[in-house]
């Protein structure tokens, strides 16, 4: 049987690799931990849920809508736009996607031809790596520095395409006011197009979230933001997201999704809107402080490990060079010893670190998790 080279060379996601093998493990009768992605133990806001209710009550046919989406759904995120990201945009400027990697995916396929470059920071979200390989371009990884300067922004290899993730997974690093504008003079002076992912908009613990769009000329830089409901608004499995992108670029993608999935589900985008009109979740943000707090003390005064607080995000990102580079061989080691599945953070491009998804689950079990990892890690200190 013929596989085609483009995707014999590729890999299913490190991430949901992981998950669905967590999946597996518990369909045979396993208890697993699974700290390995971020799946939030919150349901979708009342207001989602109510207006999907009434739409299946009240609406019932749910015609095809154009494969951009439905006008009146994109003029309330047009609304959003406005209201939270200081961003004024038209709705011939927005596509429906079915959550951010298809909007990722449409953006890098018709921004780009086979062979260009694109610039990632590392640690990175698997999937940035995963499709630049699928759409055969070259990722170029550099480390994200704790501050982006424009001094390092200059000793970086120009790109065709740069790739921006703010609030940043894993390490929750929010992006400041003067980090954007050197980004925004750099992309300026190198002629390189922008994609900004800001999936984990609201996710934030103190420092503001500021879009690059605001602060820019965004359609004559060819900028593309995009947006999901997967984490700000803790709705992972209803494949929610959106690209704001200047025109020429939404009607490239919008061919690109036609014959694929045409428009996102109808009862999808009613709930889009829902979503996005629903702001800052306070009562979420509330309990994963808490528990990163919680967490974070754990790991607190361990010689093998350093754990830092993230600003935002469902993430912790430790770092375990201490004890091991290896950290797929940790990671495998810890869900056959200890039966919970982290992430290792070769998969996110840096070996030599884990990342800890902390808003799955009850607190009993997350702190049982904790446990376990930190006896792990005891142990293997021990052995040294
Ligand atoms: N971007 C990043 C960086 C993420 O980590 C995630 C969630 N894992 C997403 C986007 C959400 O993707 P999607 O909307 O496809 O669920």
């Amino acid at each position: 049987m013929k596989i085609s080279q483009r995707i014999a060379h590729s890999r299913p996601l490190a991430t949901t690799a992981m998950h669905g093998r967590v999946e597996s493990m518990r369909h045979a009768g396993q208890q697993v931990i699974d700290f390995s992605i971020a799946i939030s133990h919150f349901p979708a806001p009342a207001s989602v849920l109510d207006a999907v209710g009434t739409a299946v009550d009240d609406v019932r046919t749910m015609p095809y809508t154009s494969v951009v989406g439905a006008h009146d759904v994109r003029a309330r995120l047009c609304g959003k736009l406005a209201r939270e990201n200081g961003v004024s945009a038209r709705p011939d400027e927005i596509i429906v996607t079915n959550g951010a990697k298809q909007a990722l995916y449409e953006a890098l396929y018709a921004m780009s031809d086979p062979g260009d470059s694109v610039l990632v920071f590392k640690p990175h979200w698997p999937a940035y790596v995963a499709t630049c390989k699928l759409l055969g371009l070259r990722p170029v990884l550099v480390d994200l520095p704790d501050e982006v300067t424009p001094a390092f922004l200059a000793a970086c290899e120009p790109a065709r395409i740069v790739i921006i993730n703010n609030p940043h997974n894993p390490t929750g690093k929010v992006y400041s006011r003067a980090e954007l504008d050197a980004l925004r003079d750099w992309v300026q002076s190198t002629g390189a197009q922008v994609i900004v992912d800001e999936s984990y908009e609201h996710l934030s613990f103190g420092p503001a979230h500021t879009s690059l769009a605001a602060l820019c000329d965004w359609r004559a830089l060819g900028v593309v933001t995009i947006f999901s409901a997967s984490q700000s608004y803790a709705m992972m499995g209803w494949r929610i997201g959106f690209a704001l992108a200047p025109m020429p670029l939404v009607a490239a993608m919008q061919t690109l999704q036609g014959p694929i999935t045409a428009a996102a589900s109808h009862l999808a985008q009613v709930a889009t809107v829902a979503a996005f009109d629903a702001g800052v979740q306070r009562h979420m943000i509330d309990d994963y402080r808490e528990r990163r707090d919680l967490v974070v003390r754990q790991f607190r005064d361990l010689p093998w490990i350093v754990m830092h607080s993230p600003d935002s995000g469902p993430y912790l990102w430790g770092d375990v060079r201490a004890l091991t580079e290896d950290t797929v061989g940790f990671s495998e080691a810890l869900i056959d010893e200890e039966s919970v599945a982290i992430m290792p953070g070769d998969a996110l491009g840096v070996p030599g670190f884990i990342r800890i998804g902390y808003i799955s689950d009850d607190i009993a079990t997350l702190m049982e998790g904790v446990r376990r990892v930190i006896a792990f890690g005891n142990r293997r200190a021990a052995q040294r």
